[in-house]
């Protein structure tokens, strides 16, 4: 069997490593002319995602690049702390432990290791469209005008997915969640986070976030009201006016943000954030979406990228133990589409969190004393400690065996 694998973000390169792993061959096709792009945001992989990069034996490489953090301290704007927490680490000790690094470098790291296990990853191929052949195949055909035909196609796309539409024409469109988000890198930071610790912040008028990377820089970002309709080109803002934007936001609180703010040069990038609460259809003949392309959660929670990469890992078992690719994304769907969706729904609770009106902001910051009075406790258990069994047989659903 070989697939084609459109996208080579997240897990794009995973699930080929993954269905290697199945005796299932594949390319990867990367819109990007060179892999991915170096702006964006960084983010954190937690113990789930670590977890299903050990599936595919790729976990020691990001654990080599990237950094530990392992806390969190929770601060009002003002300044006073609420409470720091241990983030869950606990099944597998230091090697899951949570790591944090570009997005860019993750994506170049797992298609490289892709590359180096004869996988070819293709980049400046941008799909345009899929059809079946007269023999139940897939072609797919890329701008370039260049050609490619498998047994099976899987949109690994991204939130702005076009396989998603191949699959269904009238899928919902990613909606714009009204909130943007700055990202900034200074390199001669005024101001740094305790070792292996991400800080907090919830302000008056926004949510911030900085750690320290072992080589003294602070990462930072700040989430902001955005547009009220979907904005038309995010990217062409530049990174003065999108400093400006986020010291806009947290003027009045506690200095620290506004001065990490105005230390940083020109790597800033602001990016609209985006979900889907829900795709119908997941599947259709031959073509798959998943990560983003099945479901974008907005980046609050932190898990998008874990997400997808569990994904890859469970796409490949049920492709390797389901009898035809039919009834194998099938028992995809019914494995992931319960865990994934409650993560855009709790993303998007949490987006509410971050940026509140004056009353609901009073509301919050009570809530969240209250909540982080009792010392470090996983807030989200049911997320990071999930674990897939990539050696353990997938078997149907109870009512699809009777
Ligand atoms: C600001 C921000 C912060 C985040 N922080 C975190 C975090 O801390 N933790 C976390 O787990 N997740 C985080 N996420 C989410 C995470 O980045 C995504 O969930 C993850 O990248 C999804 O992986 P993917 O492979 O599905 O899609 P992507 O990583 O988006 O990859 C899709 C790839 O497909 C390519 N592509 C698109 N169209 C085509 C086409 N037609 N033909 C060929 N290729 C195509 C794209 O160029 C891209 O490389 C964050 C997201 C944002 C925006």
């Amino acid at each position: 069997m070989h697939a084609l694998i459109v996208g080579g973000g997240v897990a794009g390169p995973t699930t080929a490593m993954a269905l290697q792993k199945a005796g299932i061959t594949s390319v990867v096709y990367e819109a990007h002319p060179d892999g991915v792009s170096e702006r964006g945001a960084f983010l954190s992989l937690f113990a789930n995602g670590m977890d299903a990069l050990r599936a595919v034996d790729a976990h020691q490489l990001v654990v080599e690049r990237s950094f530990a953090v392992t806390s969190i301290e929770f601060a009002t704007g003002s300044g006073k702390r609420l409470r720091d927490a241990r983030i869950d680490q606990d099944r597998f000790g230091r090697l899951s432990e949570p790591r944090t690094l570009r997005r860019a470098e993750l994506c170049r790291v797992l298609a490289e290791e892709a590359g180096r296990r004869g996988i070819r990853v293709e980049s400046g191929k941008q799909l345009v469209s899929a059809v079946r052949t007269p023999a139940g195949r897939i072609m797919a055909t890329f701008k370039d005008g260049s050609e490619a035909e498998g047994d099976l196609l899987v949109g690994a796309d991204g939130i702005h997915s076009v396989v998603r539409r191949m699959i269904d024409p009238v899928a919902p469109r990613p909606r714009y969640t009204g909130e943007d988000l700055v990202c900034g890198y200074a390199s001669k930071a005024p101001v740094s986070a305790p070792d292996e610790t991400m800080r907090m912040v919830y302000g008056k008028r926004a949510f911030f976030a900085y750690l320290t990377t072992p080589g003294g820089d602070t990462w930072w970002f700040v989430n902001i009201p955005g547009s009220t309709s979907a904005p038309d080109n995010p990217a062409a803002a530049t990174p003065e006016e999108w400093k400006r934007r986020g010291l806009e936001r947290v003027a009045g609180d506690d200095r620290a943000a506004s001065d990490l703010i105005r230390a940083t040069e020109d790597d800033v990038v602001g990016i609209s954030v985006f979900d889907i609460a829900s795709t119908p259809l997941w599947h259709a003949g031959p073509m798959v979406i998943i990560g983003d392309a099945a479901h974008a959660a907005a980046p609050n929670a932190g898990h998008g990228a874990s997400m997808a990469l569990e994904d890859s890992v469970v796409l490949a078992k049920c492709l390797r133990d389901m009898p035809g690719v039919d009834a194998a994304f099938t028992r995809y769907e019914q494995l992931r589409r319960p865990r994934v969706e409650e993560l855009v729904a709790t993303s998007a609770s949490m987006k509410r969190r971050a940026i509140p009106g004056p009353l609901q902001r009073l509301l919050r910051d009570f809530m969240l004393s209250r909540l982080l009075k009792d010392g470090p406790r996983n807030a989200a258990p049911w997320l990071t400690r999930h674990h897939i069994d990539s050696e353990e047989k997938t078997v149907p659903e109870v009512k699809d065996r009777q």
